[in-house]
């Protein structure tokens, strides 16, 4: 009685995540996962109606393919996985066609009574896809996802484990664990009907994981350069900032701006200046040490927050001297564009937090802005240290 009633929990579940699922798979159709996952649900809801129609059904339909409807959903939900962690790709349609190839002995079982026997090749099946899919979600690494994933995978294991003690009681006693073992049957029904609302949603937070990493990663990263971008560079800029307010880790914050790119623009095109814009990017990433922040502001202006600069005031050199080396590396590095190869400069505006009280990262902006249309005024190609004599400078917006 328990075990009917618990199935029909389990089958009106499953009929309403099938139509969500479907739902959700139609308006996103390059989702694969999803995709999968609607199948799987679709496939649990078929055998559903079967279900239903036990009483006017065919016995080969209502018990025979019946049986293949759970097995077929957890391949399903096995393919799900496979394309959500990008893992085992070659090997993941091996269990849809071990399931399908069960088909003709459950049809043959069902006609012929042999039902125990079948529900324990169910069993079975269903304890090496859930054990299975558990070893395929851990294998991935993905920081993002770790938290969905071992909560799926674990449930997962939970119900291979119940589905083997369902195999096992079989095995030893010759009967269905409902009529010998009444606290496997129990669990089996309980982790069945948990299932059918746990996996779903477990899956949709995994997914919800992944999307919101890369939502906001977007958010911060220029799409051309893969640098940080104002938003990713205001981010940076506070955490240093904290740092520098707990333990007063002086550091340097660097405008540059291309000289002339407007030329360089004119001349080779905006995919020419595109080109150079990244191969820039790619040389200051090259450049400065890995604690080091570059970012790009927009157009063809870059920020560099360096750590470890300034610690002898504002007038402190050592900043504005490897600052000086980076800008004679860049004007002496040439730069491939087709045929061609392109030679640029770089005007740079530099300040140091200097052991300074109350700095905001507004303040140290506007600072190496003002320093940068020092050294724009006095002909480019030249690196500029901001001091007090500039606090009146308009804003550079080169
Ligand atoms: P200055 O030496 O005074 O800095 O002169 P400039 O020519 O470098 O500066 P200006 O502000 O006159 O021109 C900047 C140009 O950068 C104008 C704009 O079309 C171009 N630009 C802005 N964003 C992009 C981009 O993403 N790609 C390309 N190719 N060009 C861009
Ligand atoms: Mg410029
Ligand atoms: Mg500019």
């Amino acid at each position: 009685m328990l075990t009917y009633a618990i199935g029909f929990v389990q089958d009106v579940q499953l009929v309403c995540f099938a139509v969500i699922l479907a739902c959700m798979a139609l308006q996103d159709r390059a989702n694969r996962s999803l995709r999968w996952l609607a199948f799987g649900y679709i496939a649990g809801a078929a055998g559903a109606f079967l279900g239903f129609g036990y009483t006017i059904l065919p016995h080969w339909l209502s018990d025979g393919v019946y049986m293949e409807a759970a097995p077929l959903g957890y391949a399903c939900f096995f393919m799900a996985v496979a394309c959500f962690v990008r893992r085992g790709i070659r090997a993941r349609w091996l269990w849809l066609f071990v399931i399908l190839a069960t088909l003709p002995v459950y049809l043959d079982w069902s006609v012929t009574g042999r039902l125990d026997a079948a529900s324990t090749l169910q069993d079975a099946t269903l304890a090496l896809i859930t054990g299975s899919t558990a070893i395929l979600i851990l294998l991935n690494r993905d920081r993002e996802t770790r938290l969905p994933r071992r909560a799926i995978a674990a449930f997962l294991a939970l119900y291979s484990m119940v589905e083997t003690a369902r195999v096992v009681v079989f095995l030893v006693t010759g009967q269905m664990p409902g009529r010998v073992s009444p606290s496997v049957e129990v669990a089996s029904g309980l982790v069945y009907v948990v299932s059918c609302s746990i996996l779903p949603l477990g899956f949709i937070w995994m997914m919800n994981a992944r999307l919101l990493v890369h939502l906001n990663r977007q958010s911060m990263i220029d799409p051309l350069t893969e640098l940080l971008n104002r938003r990713g560079l205001q981010a940076a800029a506070e955490v240093e900032l904290a740092r520098y307010e707990r333990s007063r880790t002086n550091f340097a914050v660097v405008v540059l701006d291309i000289d002339f790119f407007k030329l360089l623009n004119d001349r080779f095109g905006h995919p020419g200046g595109d080109a150079v814009l990244c191969q820039v990017s790619l040389f200051l990433r090259n450049m400065v040490r890995e604690a080091d922040v570059v970012g790009r502001l927009g157009g063809e202006e870059f920020v560099l927050i360096l750590p470890g600069f300034g610690t002898t005031g504002l007038t402190d050199l050592d900043a504005l001297t490897a600052i000086d080396r980076l800008r004679v590396a860049l004007a002496e590095k040439p730069i491939p564009f087709g045929p061609h190869l392109i030679r640029l400069t770089a005007s740079f505006g530099v300040t140091v937090s200097g052991g300074r009280e109350n700095l905001t990262w507004e303040t140290l902006q506007s600072e190496a802005d003002r320093a940068l249309y020092a050294a724009k005024a006095a002909g480019r190609n030249i690196a500029r240290l901001y001091d007090e004599s500039l606090a009146e400078l308009p804003v550079s917006r080169a």
